[in-house]
């Protein structure tokens, strides 16, 4: 039960941080409060001061609750608050005692708050830190905006009560919220989604009962899964995952954070082995077949969708077939990496400019190795690990010298991630040695001196030792 606070006397016996706590709560709901202690917290005072909260009396009389909807007994003498409590419920005003759901009639669950749109959570008193946990669960799932799509269907509702009738209005809602318009809002663009809300409704208008199979067009939502650790997704690949009808899923997407999509959305591991053709082709067939029968797509990439990812191609792909799309950025795989060896990118003496570098295609392409060589520039080579004599061997001849600080990552923000530091001229033979295997990075320049060394590659920091 949600009850109407707006302008309705509330009293609330207890002055301390406690009943600070639910007088903030009071206040916000538009309650008229009044406060009996007799002495009160600093801010409780402050709010009397500025007149926002009444105090009325120092001590407790049940006179005091005439004509109040709600009464919260907050003081820390148990013998008050079972007296608030027996008077309130002798005259039938709902009560809460703090922490005795015993002696109350209503408790204040956790919240979620996107006005107009309140998820409350409660334990029914058993377990408030759990209901508290539950409730930064759903936090996290629910989009910021969303109270923002509860006003925009709010101020609508009435005229689609009069354009469709009741049938027809809830199919309405349903394909607003699942087409482009819910999604707009979501992302503060109120001219589209108000444009896209036009459309729906002339269409729900022409066809009197929605037609079956005129699905609304599905959407494409490009995600960046992070560097493998599930919880370096962000809140809104987290919300999109939550959404989405089908997950197009590449192989460094861990199953961990495939379980943080919806349960029921179907899978399809699109995962490209190196080498094989036409995978990625057949990915933008997908895509686009998959968008066009009005499904919401989630293709989730490992680390950012724009870094070594082909975002750029799927995304033009998409274009052309005016299918709507959202990019959601990851953490990259560089930035896992640094972050988990802790191994700034940049630092004020070390290193004042970061390249990333794909290991596959540097040989080839215009790379310059000389800027490469300069060690108070950092390199972080991505899909390097098959390449990295041939790597090492160009940074060498660009001029770089044997001792320039190099580190391998592999597996980055996993429980098996492994930091190899060593010379340049020894980290080839060592990741052979220590038989390091995709994904890895390596990062080059005097920042890659700081990574932590695992315990027995000591011996790294002489190449001798390894024959090399
Ligand atoms: N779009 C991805 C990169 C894809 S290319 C991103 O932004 O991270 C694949 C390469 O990324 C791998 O060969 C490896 O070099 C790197 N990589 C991805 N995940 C990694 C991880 N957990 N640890 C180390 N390297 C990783």
């Amino acid at each position: 039960m949600f009850q109407r606070l707006c302008e309705r006397p509330v009293v609330v016996v207890g002055g301390g941080a406690v009943a600070l706590r639910k007088v903030s709560w009071l206040l916000k709901a538009g309650a008229k409060v009044t406060v009996i202690a007799p002495s009160l917290h600093a801010q409780l005072a402050l709010l009397v001061a500025q007149g926002a909260v009444t105090q009325a009396a120092s001590v407790f009389t049940p006179a005091q609750l005439a004509g109040a909807v709600a009464v919260v007994a907050a003081t820390s003498d148990a013998a008050i608050n079972a007296a608030v409590s027996q008077e309130a419920r002798a005259r039938a005003i709902p009560v809460n005692v703090v922490d005795d759901a015993q002696l109350s009639t209503f408790i204040f669950p956790a919240i979620i708050d996107r006005s107009p749109l309140v998820v409350a959570v409660s334990s029914a008193g058993a377990a408030p830190v759990l209901a508290r946990r539950v409730r930064e669960q759903i936090e996290a799932l629910l989009p910021g905006r969303l109270g923002a799509l509860a006003r925009f269907m709010g101020r609508r509702r009435l005229k689609v009560q009069r354009a469709l009738g009741p049938l027809a209005r809830r199919g309405f809602w349903e394909k607003l919220l699942a087409g482009p318009a819910a999604g707009e809002v979501l992302r503060g663009d109120a001219a589209a989604a108000g444009r896209s809300y036009e459309r729906e409704l002339r269409e729900a208008q022409l066809t009197a009962a929605p037609r079956s199979g005129s699905a609304p067009l599905g959407e494409v939502y490009l995600i960046g899964a992070g560097p493998g650790d599930a919880d370096l997704l962000t809140l809104r690949a987290l919300q999109l995952l939550q959404q989405a009808d089908v997950i197009l899923y590449d192989r460094l997407v861990s199953e961990e954070i495939l379980e943080r999509a919806r349960r029921d959305a179907e899978r399809i591991f699109v995962g490209k082995e190196s080498g094989e053709r036409g995978q990625q082709e057949r990915i933008h067939e997908l895509m686009v077949t998959l968008a066009r029968a009005g499904k919401r797509v989630a293709r989730l990439k490992g680390g950012d969708p724009f870094v070594f990812g082909r975002g750029g191609e799927e995304i033009e792909v998409l274009k052309r077939h005016d299918i709507p799309y959202r990019v959601v950025p990851g953490i990259t795989a560089a930035l896992g990496a640094a972050a988990s060896a802790a191994v700034p990118l940049t630092h004020r003496r070390l290193a004042q400019s970061v390249t990333f570098v794909s290991g596959h295609q540097a040989a080839g392409a215009r790379t310059d190795w000389r800027y490469f060589a300069d060690p108070q520039h950092t390199v972080v080579f991505y899909m390097g690990v098959q390449q990295l004599a041939a790597i090492v061997a160009q940074l060498r001849a660009a001029g770089a010298s044997a001792e320039h600080p190099a580190a391998l990552i592999a597996q980055a923000t996993l429980p098996q991630q492994r930091v190899l530091r060593a010379p340049l001229c020894a980290i080839a033979a060592l990741a052979v040695r220590q038989r390091i295997a995709p994904p890895a990075l390596l990062i080059i320049g005097n920042v890659a001196a700081l990574a932590p060394a695992e315990g027995l590659l000591e011996l790294a920091e002489a190449p001798q030792a390894l024959g090399v």
